[in-house]
């Protein structure tokens, strides 16, 4: 061991995020696993290839949100991203026909997870942790989302579609089935950040340099140094870190 520093791994935290899957089998223009679905594809294929439009210009998340689980809350804790197909278990899941998909995704938790060794051989992955929801209050706010969400996908412009929300959702009707569905689907949207956190504490890794404290001539530039998340999608930021940590290296080099 070079340097002993006990934040590093700690504080990781993430946008934890359930699904509610809704099965529309008319809107054969969406992506689907169908007949229809297989020829619309082929042909988006060529549209692609040739012309750069058609259904594969598509980001898939097609639309988003940004709400406030209650009215008394000062800036919006909740995500929605509604995407045009059935997603189930990070589209892992084979899943036939059509329909579409919402999320909601906390945007501020309280819980902090961990990334730690597995063991002392480089080559082992490592365990990560990311300890979602257990804080209370995060629950609270993840049941709030899930009903405003179900709410939302209820309006008449997309009740209008004739879509039925698949039943492993579909069956949470009460807060504790709600909530017992979000700890058994609950899950990453991809956004871990803040295990080097940057500060001047004790458990803090690196410094306003991203200089891993304790160390010379180390740095840790990307999602990791965020002391806590921000309030939306990680990729813009990430960059934004990495193009000012390129100014203070090229600065120090002078
Ligand atoms: C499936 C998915 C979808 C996402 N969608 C969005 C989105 O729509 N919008 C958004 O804002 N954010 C999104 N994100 C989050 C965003 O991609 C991340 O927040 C961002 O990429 C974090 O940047 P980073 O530099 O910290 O890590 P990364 O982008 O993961 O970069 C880490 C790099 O290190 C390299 N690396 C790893 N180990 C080694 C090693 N041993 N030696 C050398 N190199 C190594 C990897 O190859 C990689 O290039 C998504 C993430 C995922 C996984």
């Amino acid at each position: 061991m070079v340097h002993d520093l006990p934040g590093v791994g700690e504080h990781l935290h993430d946008h934890v995020d359930v699904v509610q899957v809704v099965d529309a089998p008319d809107l054969t223009d969406l992506f689907g696993l169908s007949m229809a679905g297989m020829v619309r594809t082929v042909k988006g294929i060529f549209e692609w290839r040739k012309h750069r439009r058609g259904m594969l210009t598509t980001n898939f998340a097609e639309a988003g949100g940004f709400v406030r689980s209650r009215p008394e809350e000062p800036v919006p804790d909740l995500q929605f991203h509604f995407v045009i197909g059935k997603l189930v278990d990070h589209g892992r899941k084979t899943v036939f026909g059509h329909g579409y998909s919402c999320h909601v995704c906390l945007l501020r938790p309280q819980s902090r997870g961990r990334v730690q060794l597995a063991s002392a051989d480089p080559m082992q992955p490592p365990q990560v942790d990311p300890n979602f929801l257990a804080e209370r209050d995060d629950m609270d706010r993840m049941v709030r989302g899930f009903k405003l969400m179900r709410r939302l996908l209820g309006q008449p412009a997309l009740a209008g579609y004739g879509g039925r929300e698949l039943p492993a959702s579909a069956i949470a009707q009460t807060d504790e089935e709600i909530e017992q569905f979000i700890r058994n689907h609950g899950d990453t949207i991809y956004h871990p950040v803040g295990s080097c956190r940057m500060g001047n504490g004790p458990m803090d890794v690196v410094d306003a340099q991203l200089r891993v404290h304790g160390t010379e001539g180390l740095r840790v530039v990307d999602a990791s140094v965020m002391p806590r998340i921000v309030g939306g999608n990680t990729n813009a930021p990430t960059i934004m870190i990495a193009e000012k940590a390129a100014d203070m290296i090229r600065a120090a080099a002078h």
